[in-house]
């Protein structure tokens, strides 16, 4: 069956494209975003939702680029595309993490294409989610699907009652860069930690953030870290092109005089929201990080997983991730390619 139509609105400034939006979450459907289409257009494709009106948003004005500024960071607007994250100067020297992170997803064409606001608000991957004959949770069904179905990529941490991962690599590094994000509303903007823009299905199981219908995410910033932050991204796939993560991690770490002055480690692929770990990080900081320490703080990151009947692999390869991850930043300053973190 071809694709439902739809009317298609091109706005030219942000004020314009806010218009378009509908604040009302019953109709949260009829209307939806458009930037590099590459998610929506799929889902439209496939019945997953059939908007009546669609809002182009790629012809924004002062939503694309990646500006520094010594004093408060890294500005990427909304509309720049991941190719870009992946190969920009600045991103590579001062927040590796998300190079690496956007350099791993999909393929040359999906990142010249997709951006990064469409990434961080990519829909779940489940296929139970992706299949249009059924509906589960997430379309307004009575059960998780997964939970007790084919559950070999689902979640093994704060999952519940539905069971989905997080779908984006650079969320999960912009969680560990302690990233805020910036949205656009009728009432102005907020800005708030990206790490509170995530949300899990126990706050409302048909959403992945806290974005209302009639917002747009217009930019994230990354804040200055000390000289000696270094950072990376692990991410563990099934095929070695065009896949999302099983399992991966994402690390900031500040080592100064041989020790770990502070550190975030966030796990993606397995939890509903990047999973930020700060118990773990409890036992590298003030440390001079031996073995034995990266081995409890793997230990530590996993503490609360439940497997379901198919992915219980996860614990094993995220800690594994972890230690590797933690391992490499400590013998390792220069920030390293994705090719190369993924063939150690
Ligand atoms: C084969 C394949 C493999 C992939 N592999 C990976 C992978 O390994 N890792 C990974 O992270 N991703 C992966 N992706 C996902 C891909 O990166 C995303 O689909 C893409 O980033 C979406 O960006 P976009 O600009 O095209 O978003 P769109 O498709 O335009 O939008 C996606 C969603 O975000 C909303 N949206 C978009 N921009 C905004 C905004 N500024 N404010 C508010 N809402 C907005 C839209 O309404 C829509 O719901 C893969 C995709 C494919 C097709």
């Amino acid at each position: 069956m071809s694709m439902k139509a739809f009317e298609l609105r091109n706005p030219l400034t942000l004020k314009e494209a806010l218009g378009y939006l509908d604040p009302s979450d019953v109709h949260k459907d009829r209307i939806r975003i458009m930037a590099g289409g590459q998610d929506l257009l799929t889902e439209m494709k496939e019945h997953i939702v059939e908007p009546e009106i669609v809002v182009n948003i790629k012809n924004l004005p002062g939503m694309t680029g990646i500006h520094y500024d010594r004093n408060t960071g890294i500005k990427i607007g909304a509309l720049t595309k991941i190719a870009d994250l992946s190969t920009d100067k600045t991103i590579r020297q001062f927040a590796p993490a998300l190079a690496i992170a956007a350099e791993s997803i999909a393929s040359t064409q999906i990142r010249n294409m997709g951006t990064l606001g469409g990434n961080l608000c990519q829909r779940p991957r489940c296929w139970y989610y992706r299949n249009e004959h059924l509906i589960c949770l997430k379309k307004g069904g009575k059960n998780c699907l997964a939970a007790s179905g084919e559950n070999k990529y689902n979640a093994i941490l704060g999952g519940g009652p539905s069971f989905i991962v997080h779908p984006s690599d650079t969320a999960t590094a912009l969680v560990a860069l302690d990233a805020r994000i910036t949205i656009a509303g009728a009432n102005g903007t907020r800005t708030i930690p990206i790490k509170q823009f995530f949300s899990l299905p126990n706050v409302d199981v048909r959403r992945e953030n806290v974005l209302k219908p009639n917002e747009i995410v217009t930019e994230i910033t990354i804040p200055n870290a000390s000289r000696n932050t270094r950072s990376v991204y692990f991410k563990f796939r099934e095929q070695v092109s065009m896949d999302w993560a099983m399992s991966a991690v994402a690390v900031a770490l500040e080592y100064t005089g041989g020790k770990v002055v502070e550190c975030r480690i966030v796990l993606g692929g397995v939890a509903p929201i990047p999973w930020h770990v700060p118990d773990a990080e409890a036992l590298l900081k003030g440390k001079a990080p031996t073995l034995e320490t990266i081995q409890a703080v793997a230990e530590k990151a996993l503490d609360g997983s439940i497997s379901l009947n198919q992915n219980g692999y996860k614990v094993a390869l995220t800690k594994a991730l972890v230690r590797r991850a933690v391992q490499y930043l400590v013998a390792t300053p220069t920030p390293p390619a994705f090719r190369d973190v993924n063939r150690m």
